[in-house]
């Protein structure tokens, strides 16, 4: 495994108040530094902006009308980026800004474009951090469910430019046979090899007061690399560094494959 798309969510990089996670953050910074330095390539798609944005205006609720919620993502993104780049340069990484709607795949030349200048980024041995360009995002049909959705997009991503593993960090061990946040006995599925209807009826509705899609855009974007052959784990994203682990090898969270 050469090629890696790690995707934060919202839960791992703020507190349960809304605050960001510096130390989350820095652990981020330094295991992905780490992989490069050890000469794999890594592109990290990180929500968390609103999140951001809603802390810096302390706001405590997430607002539900769109033009917030962009507004928000455009203040949060800025702080977020100045973050990461301060975090990633200690480790000595360089890290750039990509800022990506989902309709790039109905796009052959928008497509070919990010493939081409992600691919140079990462021969450059920057890791791209790669976020949904909330201000211009305008699936209006479909927004509430869209709306930052990382979890879709970063599938979107890993097989544009054809990475060998989607790895999703959220503040659970992995995918359960029902919600664990609600049930205590719900049981951790180790591996999924098939997406169907059952599955989907595991997925409870949205998790964290600050997170967005919840389990369902997760398996959706499982699925989206499975039909490309590709493999995603889900993980707990408390401590990043498992990432280290997860890469030599050893059985953690659900494995989709
Ligand atoms: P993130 O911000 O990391 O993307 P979300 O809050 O959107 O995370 O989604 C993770 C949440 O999904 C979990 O905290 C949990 O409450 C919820 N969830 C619902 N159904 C399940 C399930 N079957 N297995 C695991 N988590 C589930």
């Amino acid at each position: 495994i050469k090629r890696i798309v790690v995707k934060v969510g919202t839960s791992s990089l703020t507190h349960s108040n809304g605050k960001m996670n510096l130390q989350a953050i820095d652990q981020l910074s330094y295991t992905l530094s780490g992989l490069v330095n050890e000469g794999k390539q890594v592109v990290l798609v990180s929500s968390g902006a609103i999140g951001v944005g809603m802390g810096q205006l302390n706001l405590q609720e997430r607002p539900t009308d769109i033009p917030a919620q962009q507004a928000l993502a455009a203040l949060g993104q800025s702080m977020l980026m100045t973050i990461y780049q301060q975090r990633f340069a200690t480790y000595g990484q360089k890290i750039s800004q990509v800022l990506l709607t989902h309709d790039v795949l109905d796009y052959p030349q928008s497509k070919e474009n990010v493939n081409n200048a992600i691919n140079k980024m990462l021969a450059w041995g920057i890791i791209p951090i790669v976020n949904e360009n909330d201000t211009v995002a305008t699936d209006e049909l479909d927004h509430k469910t869209k709306f930052g959705d990382n979890d879709q997009l970063s599938a979107i991503v890993a097989t544009i430019i054809d990475a060998d593993l989607l790895i999703m960090l959220s503040d659970i061990d992995g995918f359960f046979d029902k919600n664990p946040k609600k049930y205590a006995d719900a049981k951790l599925i180790p591996e999924i090899t098939e997406i169907n209807e059952q599955t989907y009826q595991h997925a409870g509705g949205k998790g964290s007061k600050f997170g967005t899609g919840g389990m369902t855009t997760k398996l959706k974007a499982a699925q989206r690399m499975m039909k490309a052959d590709k493999l995603t784990i889900l993980a707990n994203g408390v401590n990043p560094s498992i990432v280290f682990r997860i890469l030599n090898g050893d059985a953690i969270g659900t494995l989709f494959r």
